[in-house]
């Protein structure tokens, strides 16, 4: 019987992976095809801290504070980006220059105010700016912005090298590995599971289920309800141009987030919506490619000197409530969710943690109960 079975190879599992072979854990990791070939190699790279401001503007205060318990999570998040470099002995292009959330209208500023309170309140580090602030820190932003907020420690990282990354080094300390191999079935045993999978059965003492979008179908083979969402998003890429974007940027005004790759390409994205088509066949719309530059220029101007290369579609592991679902279900025990929706490159290296530690019986020092699956109303 293996110790734990991982569910899943993008950088939640091979970060779990990782941190349970450190421990010394016998793990099995099953992906149905390739390391990294899901939202996890997929993702615009962003590093975030900051509550994301559409759903705030939608949603509201209440619900913001609901979320706001995974900041600790998120910083603690990004302190063990900064580290992994270091600590996996590979460039992962981590960059933390700050994310800056930048307003147009009167209206807008003031729910970045009101934003930024609620934030402040939980330990984030949120500086309110006015328009002569924000010129200094980033004349590089349209004079139409009257102001915004700065977060010191959002950046970015290469979502191609870090899942390999976690992968290799997990593989070193001896986990194993099985790639296009799929988990068709779980059957709860007096001790443990059993795995029903492409490659035969697998017994194992503890399963982490880090499917991503396809989390809910892999815990309900254990039995267990769980409420995720699965949104086809896009990402565009640039030609590169001379430096211009030197933050993290989001628009308080429409979906947005800009960064500059350190090879010079733009990434422009911020959650807009791809096609999906009867199939599941992912493609890009048009509609929203257009709509995403324009925000982007609308912010920054430069912009519009750059060539877009590529803009390339792929599901989000979402939650209603934005909120991650983090430990066993009540009645399952043994099975773990390893799932952070909509920021899960961000929180994929300290989701992993946080379950190796729960895993292990280990103090994480972060209170992530309030996020434990069967709590999500909480
Ligand atoms: C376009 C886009 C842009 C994004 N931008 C950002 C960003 O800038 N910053 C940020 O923080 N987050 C971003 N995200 C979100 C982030 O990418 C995801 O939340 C995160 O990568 C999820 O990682 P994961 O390991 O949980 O899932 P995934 O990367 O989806 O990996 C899950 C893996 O499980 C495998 N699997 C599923 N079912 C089975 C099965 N039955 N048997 C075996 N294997 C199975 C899948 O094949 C897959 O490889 C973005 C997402 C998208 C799609």
């Amino acid at each position: 019987m293996i110790d734990v079975v991982i569910v899943g190879g993008g950088l939640a599992g091979a970060a779990s992976a990782y941190f349970l072979a450190k421990e010394g854990v016998e793990v099995l990791l099953l992906e149905r095809e390739d390391l990294n070939t899901k939202a996890s190699g997929s993702n615009a790279g962003s590093i975030h801290a900051q509550i994301p401001h559409a759903p705030f503007v939608e949603n509201g205060e209440a619900w913001a504070r609901g979320f706001a318990p995974t900041i600790p999570i998120m910083m603690e998040g990004i302190a063990l980006w900064r580290a992994m470099e270091a600590e996996l002995g590979v460039a992962l292009d981590v960059s933390t220059p700050g994310g800056l959330l930048v307003a147009r209208t009167d209206d807008e500023m003031r729910a970045v105010v009101r934003k930024a309170e609620i934030e402040r309140a939980h330990g984030l580090p949120v500086e309110i700016l006015g328009r002569d602030d924000l010129r200094r820190l980033a004349p590089y932003v349209s004079d139409a912005m009257i102001g915004g907020a700065f977060c010191p420690i959002e950046g970015k990282a290469n979502p191609l090298l870090a899942t390999p990354a976690f992968a290799q080094a997990a593989e070193r300390l001896g986990a194993r590995i099985q790639r296009f191999v799929a988990v068709a079935g779980i059957k709860r045993e007096r001790v443990g599971f059993t795995l029903a999978t492409t490659a035969g059965l697998v017994r194992a003492r503890r399963i982490v289920n880090a499917a991503g979008a396809e989390a809910t179908v892999v815990a309900s083979m254990a039995g267990v309800a769980l409420a995720l969402e699965a949104h086809p998003i896009q990402v565009t890429v640039t030609e590169p141009v001379a430096p211009l974007v030197r933050h993290l940027l989001y628009s308080a005004g429409d979906r947005l987030s800009l960064k500059q790759a350190p090879v010079g390409s733009l990434l422009i994205g911020g959650g807009w919506p791809a096609r999906c088509d009867a199939r599941g066949r992912l493609s890009v719309s048009p509609r929203s490619l257009a709509a995403n530059l324009a925000v982007a220029e609308k912010v920054v101007p430069g912009v519009a000197q750059a060539r877009v290369v590529r803009t390339w579609p792929a599901l989000v592991n979402g939650t209603a409530d934005w909120r991650p679902i983090l430990g066993e279900p009540p009645g399952v025990p043994g099975f773990y969710m390893a799932i952070f929706p909509w920021m899960g490159f961000t929180a994929g290296p300290i989701a992993a943690r946080l379950v190796t530690d729960m895993i292990l019986g280990r103090e994480s020092g972060i209170d992530v109960s309030a996020f434990a699956p069967g709590a999500e109303a909480a």
